[in-house]
């Protein structure tokens, strides 16, 4: 039923850069025997899912939406996708996303933007857009997407799903294509926060494969999510409700912020002071990481390798020139100028420090309050092609959610309402290191 769905409407929306048929189906049959011999079966045995193309998965390709990846076939799974497969989901295949996950509208990838199932006209966010906007338009049941910058919570709210961005080192990386790796996250998209707890819970926990993940051990998302709200004290930052915010997007924010105290909830208005720094410093610090992680797409190793070169050297060239798309490229020089000897202390090590100054605020936050709801994005879905000159609105529009990114906590994004145009709007929920359960309770309110 699924196959057929996406016959019907990736033409149109372009979600799915590829296929796994052949699998999906051998795993269906798969779960179908054992259930059939009353066998036990795993948390999501015959659970449509789709996933992202940053992260590999054995027998199918991995382009990171980059033309220099095309063709290339990781010979593993990532360790989410393990999880999942072992757990009895059936992947249907892999999903379009910006350019090694560089953007917040779907419109750098190199296989053609992703459209928004609730307006095609307009841009389904980014950069896991083909993640949110699947779920959106049921081509499958939950994605896998991830999260650097905003990448899950920001498409979420545009296309008006849950989108969940987990604690850093909650999932482990191992198998993700790297952008900056300590940002990079990878979490769920669901159609509701139930299900978005569902994927998690199989997904989280150590892997000795990724030295940054954590020990912890993972609660019981799913019994967490069903208690009930009472009490909770819900911060509201003024910083996120300024200037720059459109007016029907603060409106539905205030409603979800509405619901939360008629379910008992005690509202507290609190302050972030240095949020302003938020955007420079993501952007000097994804950058460098960025620029670092590239480098070893050289056309040695892995996809394209340029048919002009004459030299080793002009064959690193070449492959690169031809491979990465133009805001790639944009980012390797940022990152490369801001590592340079003579401007590293000005601008990246600064950066570090800002950024454990936007950490420490949020945990002085929270020990005052359990979680804090924001909007994800200052506007619904934009139309496509409106910001693609203007890679500096672009970067402005991540206003929300590179907070959450730079300080290492988790978060919730659920829908809370719509514009008078229909276009959905999400509200961000941001819970403590590891609190992933608080966040889950809060946007079950609101859903
Ligand atoms: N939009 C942000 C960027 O372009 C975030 C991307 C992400 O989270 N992967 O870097």
């Amino acid at each position: 039923q699924y196959y057929a769905r996406i016959a019907a409407h990736n033409p149109l929306l372009n979600v799915y850069l590829s296929l796994t048929k052949e699998q999906a189906l051998e795993q269906a049959a798969k779960v179908d025997a054992a259930a059939v011999k009353g066998e036990i079966l795993g948390p999501l045995a015959g659970i449509p899912i789709g996933v992202k193309d940053v992260l590999t998965m054995q027998g199918a390709p991995s382009t990171a939406g980059s033309a220099i990846l095309k063709g290339y076939e990781p010979p593993y799974d990532a360790t989410s996708v393990a999880k999942l497969k072992a757990a009895g989901a059936v992947l249907l295949g892999k999903i379009n996303c910006d350019e090694f996950a560089m953007g917040s509208s779907n419109e750098n990838s190199a296989y053609g933007p992703v459209r928004n199932p609730v307006d095609t006209e307009r841009v389904p966010g980014g950069s896991s857009g083909g993640s949110a906007a699947a779920v959106a338009a049921n081509l499958a049941v939950a994605t896998l997407g991830t999260d650097t910058g905003g990448s899950i919570r920001q498409p979420a709210s545009f296309c008006g799903v849950v989108g969940v961005l987990p604690t850093y080192g909650r999932v482990s990386r191992y198998g993700l294509i790297a952008f900056a790796s300590s940002l990079d996250r990878v979490g769920p998209f669901a159609g509701n926060v139930r299900d978005a707890a569902e994927v998690l819970q199989v997904i989280a926990g150590q892997d000795p494969k990724d030295a940054t993940s954590s020990a912890r051990p993972v609660p019981d998302y799913i019994g967490e999510t069903e208690k009930d709200l009472d009490k909770l004290r819900i911060g509201v930052p003024e910083e996120y409700f300024g200037e720059g915010l459109d007016p029907e997007v603060r409106a539905a924010v205030e409603s979800g912020i509405d619901s939360l105290r008629k379910a008992g909830c005690e509202i507290k208005k609190i302050s972030l002071k240095h949020t302003q720094y938020a955007i420079p410093v993501y952007y000097l610090i994804a950058t460098a990481e960025a620029s670092a992680n590239l480098a070893r797409f050289d056309g040695v190793r892995y996809g394209h390798r340029s048919a002009k070169a004459t030299n080793l050297a002009s064959m690193y060239r070449l492959s690169r020139e031809e491979g990465f798309g133009p805001e790639v490229k944009r980012r390797i020089l940022l990152g490369t100028y801001a590592l340079s000897a003579g401007y590293y202390d000005a601008y990246y090590k600064k950066a570090q420090q800002v950024r454990r100054i936007l950490a420490e605020e949020f945990l002085t936050a929270f020990g005052e309050v359990d979680a804090i709801v924001t909007p994800t994005a200052p506007t619904a879905a934009f139309k496509l092609g409106e910001k693609t000159d203007d890679p500096l609105a672009m970067y402005l529009a991540d206003i929300y959610t590179v907070t959450a990114s730079l300080a290492g906590i988790c978060g919730v994004t659920v829908p809370c309402g719509a514009t008078s145009a229909g276009l959905p709007v999400g509200m961000q929920v941001l819970g403590a290191h590891f609190q992933e359960s608080t966040a889950f309770r809060v946007a079950r309110a609101v859903e």
